[in-house]
């Protein structure tokens, strides 16, 4: 929903302001799917908004659960009939996780990851990215399964190639939907001149770099965004990154066997964040690669927790992220223009 066309509409039909706030305050509370059902508006307010405008700014297709009902995924069909998913996925105590989607399609074509296969169609509007949260919200509110915890802009698309729109939908996620800035996350491949303005934007909101290779050959064919923007350069935009936000920041590596799994690679990986900032301003999350149609093969568990052996010895915390959704298409890398 648009909150703004909503005033724009009330307001030129004569309502006061506190029904567009009271209209406002209904629909983000979740759970309404057109505005006929929100009882507490008077029956001719309901009918204008619901001749002119939708609750949601996409008609939700179908959502797939995995069996254990830990992950879901949804299909979303755009005004432009484009489809494009979000994914939902277990934390604990009945909070949930949100992973957004910023595009349709993506341009920056990562050698391993699915959402970029067909390039980019579109970016996505700051109602389509932040109704993708509304849906949730609605999705858990009806099949009582619990809360929001966190919100992760993770899914398909390069947020700062979609700055503007990423930013107003961050507004309306923190202020309308309520999610804390410290429980919303935005990856980026490492767009340089996102991360500065980012910098200067949303101090408050977490930041993670999808880096995967800490050697400039390998990480230009695997994100090709490191041709125009290379790891040194990264390097020092995320040192100004934590000097002015003096927060953390995560590193994403999805491990590929035989390509970046190696000791040398966390070695490397290692220089690069000393070279970068003190060992306490990162932390790296080591995912699991999940099949993409590719060539391509997860590293065995064992490379894994290796790797991260090398790292938490040199003093850099590391985690190996466990990825959800990928029985259902939902993991990392592999939300796609469905057809
Ligand atoms: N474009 C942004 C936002 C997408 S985040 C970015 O690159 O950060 C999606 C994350 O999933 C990124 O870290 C991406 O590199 C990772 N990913 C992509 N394909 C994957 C795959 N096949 N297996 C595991 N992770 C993958």
């Amino acid at each position: 929903m648009n909150p703004d066309k909503v005033k724009e509409l009330l307001f030129s039909a004569g309502y006061p302001k506190w029904r567009c706030e009271q209209t406002e305050k209904a629909v983000y509370s979740g759970g309404f799917s057109s505005f006929s059902q929100i009882k507490v508006l008077p029956s001719e307010i309901r009918e204008l908004l619901d001749s002119k405008l939708a609750v949601l700014s996409f008609e939700p297709v179908k959502v797939f659960s995995s069996q254990k009902g830990d992950s879901h995924k949804a299909a979303l069909k755009l005004k432009d009939k484009r489809i494009i998913e979000t994914a939902l996925l277990y934390r604990d105590l009945r909070r949930w996780s949100v992973c957004l989607s910023t595009q349709a399609g993506c341009p920056v074509r990562c050698s391993f990851c699915y959402s970029g296969k067909e390039g980019l169609k579109r970016n996505l509007s700051w109602e389509e990215i932040a109704d993708q949260a509304l849906f949730w919200k609605s999705y858990l509110k009806d099949n009582n399964l619990g809360e929001i915890q966190s919100v992760v802009y993770m899914g398909m698309g390069e947020p700062f190639l979609n700055y503007e729109n990423t930013a107003a939908s961050i507004k309306v996620i923190n202020d309308k939907l309520g999610i804390g800035k410290r429980h919303i996350s935005i990856s980026t491949c490492g767009h340089i001149p996102g991360i500065r303005r980012f910098a200067k934007d949303f101090p408050q909101i977490n930041l993670a770099i999808s880096l995967h290779s800490a050697r400039n050959e390998e990480r230009d064919k695997l994100v090709p965004m490191n041709v125009r923007y290379p790891l040194e350069q990264l390097s020092k935009a995320v040192r100004d990154y934590i000097d002015s936000a003096k927060r953390k920041v995560f590193i994403e590596y999805i491990m590929i066997a035989g390509l970046n799994d190696k000791s040398s690679d966390a070695g490397k990986l290692a220089e690069w964040i000393k070279n970068t900032h003190e060992n306490k301003y990162f932390t790296v999350n080591l995912i699991a690669y999940n099949e993409t149609g590719k060539s391509y093969k997860a590293s065995p568990v064992e490379k894994m927790q290796n790797f991260q052996k090398l790292l938490l010895i040199r003093g850099i915390e590391a985690t190996i992220r466990k990825s959800l959704g990928s029985e259902i298409k939902g993991a990392c890398g592999q939300l796609a223009l469905e057809k």
